[in-house]
C-alpha cells in the first residue's frame, strides 16, 4: 500500500502511548477483500493486552479529567485537523482493508473526523443545573462529570467512523478509552491512534487493541471492575451477549445493533426523488450498513412506475474494486457474506419471489463481489425481511393502504432507521409519528450527520451518538446538596 506518510500504517497495539507486539508475540493477516491478497500482519492482542490497555486508561484518567475543557478541545480539534490533513491516506488503508470505493472511504474519513469536530465544540458546553430547593436552608446542585474508562468494540463496515463517534464524546468528556476493532479492519482504528499521539492526546488517554480473539477481549472489557462504560456497535446477537456480560460489574453500556429499515413509497410521492433516496439509502458501502433500506413497500398506484426507475437507476450501477475511479459498489467484506445474500435470495425465490433484475459481473480480483439484484413480489414471512441484507439487494413489496404499510414496516425487532417518501403534509406527520424507529428519513436516503442523534429503539439499542446528546452517554450526574444555610 502506498501513502504519503507510511507512518499511518501500524501493525502493533497502542498501549499507554507505546506501539508493542501482543503479550503472546502472535499476529493475524489483513487481507483486502477486492483481490484477496494479504496486506500486512497485525499483532494479535488477547486478553493480557486488554487488562494492560485498561490499566493505562485508568492511570491516565486522573489528570486528563482534571485539564479544563477548553484544553480538551483544543486537543481534540487537533485531531480533527490532523484526521482531515490526512485524508487521503486514511481512505486508501479503509478502502484497501474494507472494500469500499475510495470515494466512499473519502466521505467516511470526513465524517468520523466530524464528529470529533463536534465534540471538541461541545466539550465546553458540559453544563449542571441548580434545583429549588424543598426548604430555604438547602441548596440543590446537579453537576456531570465523566463516566471514567470507556471501552469500545467496533465493526467493519465503518472502521474509522463507528470508532471516531465513540472516542470523540468520551475524550471531550474526560474519559480515558480503550478500543477494540473489527479483527477485518483494524488498521483504520490504528492510524487513528498515530495521529491521536501526534494530536497531544496523553498516553493512556487513547488505547487500541486489536486482536483474533474477539471473545477474549470482550471478555476482559467486560469483567473488569476499572472499566466504567461499553460502548459496543454490532450485531444485535453479539450486543445481548456483551450486554448480559456487563451485568455481573453493573457497567453502563451503550449498545447500536443491527438494523430492519423499511422504505416506504406514497402513492403522492415525488418517484424521482424516491428512485434517489433508495439508490442513496440501499447501495451505500454495497448494502452493508446498518441504516441501510432492507425492505421496499411500494403504494399499488405508482408501483410499475417506481419499478421502471428503479431498474434503470439500478442499471447505472458500476461494480469493482474500490481503486478503480468511479466504481460504485465494491466487493462484500468476505466470502462469507456472499453466500449469505446468495441464500437469503435463493430462500426468497423458492418462496414466490420474483428476480426482476440482476447485474453482469465480470471477472473480478476475488470471489467476494455481489451483482446489484431487484426482488419483487416479496412477502413479510421471507427470511430477506426478517434479517439484515447486508448486500446490495433490494426486496420489493406492494402495498395499497397507509395503516398496513407502517404496521408492516413495524413488525420487526428492529428499530433503527425507516425511510418514506410522501408530498403530503398531514401524512408526513401522521407516519413520522407512527414509525417505531429511531431514525427516520422523510423524503431524504442519507440521515447521518455528527449534529443528529443517531441510534435506535427496541433490539437496534439504546444511546445516542452524534447531536448535544451524545455526550450525556458519556456523563454521570451528581447531585450535591449543601444543608445547614438556615
Ligand atoms: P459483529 O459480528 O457483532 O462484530 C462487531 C464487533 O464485535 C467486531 O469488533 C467483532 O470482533 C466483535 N465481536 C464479535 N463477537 C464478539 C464477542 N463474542 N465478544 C466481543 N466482541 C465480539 O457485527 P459485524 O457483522 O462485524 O457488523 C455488522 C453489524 O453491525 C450489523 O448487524 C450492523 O447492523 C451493525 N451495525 C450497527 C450500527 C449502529 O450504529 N446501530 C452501525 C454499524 C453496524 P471481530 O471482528 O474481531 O470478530
Amino acid at each position: 500500500m502506498q501513502l504519503k506518510n507510511m507512518s499511518l500504517l501500524q501493525t502493533q497495539l497502542y498501549i499507554n502511548g507505546q506501539w508493542q507486539d501482543a503479550a503472546t508475540s502472535r499476529q493475524f493477516a489483513i487481507n483486502n477483500p477486492a483481490d484477496n491478497r494479504h496486506i500486512t500482519d497485525v499483532a494479535d492482542g488477547a486478553g493480557d493486552d486488554t487488562l494492560a490497555a485498561i490499566a493505562s486508561a485508568k492511570s491516565a484518567l486522573p489528570a486528563w479529567k482534571s485539564k479544563t475543557a477548553n484544553e480538551r478541545a483544543i486537543i481534540l480539534r487537533r485531531w480533527y485537523e490532523l484526521m482531515m490533513d490526512n485524508q487521503d491516506d486514511l481512505a486508501t488503508i479503509l478502502s484497501t482493508e474494507q472494500g469500499k470505493p475510495l470515494a466512499e472511504a473519502k466521505g467516511e474519513i470526513a465524517y468520523g473526523a466530524s464528529y470529533v469536530q463536534w465534540f471538541a465544540e461541545e466539550a465546553r458546553r458540559i453544563e449542571g443545573d441548580i434545583i429549588a430547593p424543598p426548604s430555604n436552608d438547602k441548596r440543590l446542585m446537579v453537576i456531570k462529570q465523566p463516566v471514567g474508562v470507556v471501552t469500545s468494540i467496533t465493526p467493519w463496515n465503518f472502521p474509522n467512523a463507528m470508532l471516531a463517534r465513540k472516542a470523540a464524546p468520551a475524550l471531550a468528556a474526560g474519559c480515558t478509552f480503550v478500543a477494540k476493532p473489527a479483527s477485518e479492519t483494524p488498521l483504520s482504528a490504528l492510524a487513528l491512534a498515530v495521529l491521536a499521539e501526534e494530536a497531544g492526546i496523553p498516553a493512556g488517554v487513547f488505547n487500541v487493541v486489536c486482536g483474533s480473539d474477539s471473545a477474549a477481549i470482550g471478555q476482559a472489557m467486560t469483567d473488569s471492575p476499572s472499566v466504567n462504560k461499553l460502548s459496543f456497535t454490532g450485531s444485535t446477537a453479539v450486543g445481548k451477549n456483551l450486554l448480559a456480560q456487563c451485568a455481573t460489574t453493573v457497567k453502563k453500556t451503550s449498545m447500536e445493533l443491527g438494523g430492519n429499515a423499511p422504505f416506504i413509497v406514497f402513492d403522492d410521492a415525488d418517484i424521482e426523488a424516491a428512485i434517489a433516496g433508495l439508490m442513496n439509502s440501499k447501495f451505500r458501502n454495497a448494502g452493508q450498513t446498518c441504516v441501510c433500506t432492507n425492505r421496499v413497500y411500494v403504494q399499488s398506484g405508482i408501483y410499475d412506475q417506481f419499478i421502471e426507475g428503479l431498474t434503470s437507476a439500478m442499471k447505472a450501477l458500476k461494480v469493482g474494486p474500490a481503486t478503480e475511479s468511479s466504481v460504485d459498489i465494491g466487493p462484500l467484506i468476505h466470502r462469507k457474506a456472499v453466500d449469505k445474500v446468495q441464500e437469503l435470495i435463493d430462500s426468497a425465490i423458492a418462496n414466490g419471489a420474483v428476480l426482476s433484475y440482476q447485474a453482469k459481473l465480470e471477472e473480478m480480483g476475488s470471489n467476494n463481489f455481489y451483482p446489484p439484484t431487484l426482488l419483487t413480489n416479496v412477502g413479510p414471512e421471507m427470511a430477506i425481511c426478517q434479517d439484515e441484507i447486508f448486500g446490495p439487494v433490494v426486496a420489493v413489496q406492494r402495498f395499497n393502504d397507509e395503516e398496513d404499510a407502517v404496521a408492516a414496516a413495524n413488525n420487526t425487532e428492529a428499530g433503527l432507521a425507516a425511510y418514506f417518501y410522501t408530498q403530503d403534509i398531514a401524512r408526513t406527520w401522521r407516519v413520522g409519528e407512527a414509525l417505531e424507529y429511531g431514525i427516520v428519513g422523510i423524503n431524504e436516503g442519507l440521515i447521518s450527520n455528527a449534529m443528529a442523534p443517531f441510534g435506535g429503539v427496541k433490539q437496534s439499542g439504546f444511546g445516542r451518538e452524534g447531536s448535544k446528546y451524545g455526550l450525556d452517554d458519556y456523563l454521570e450526574i451528581k447531585y450535591l446538596c449543601l444543608g445547614g444555610l438556615a
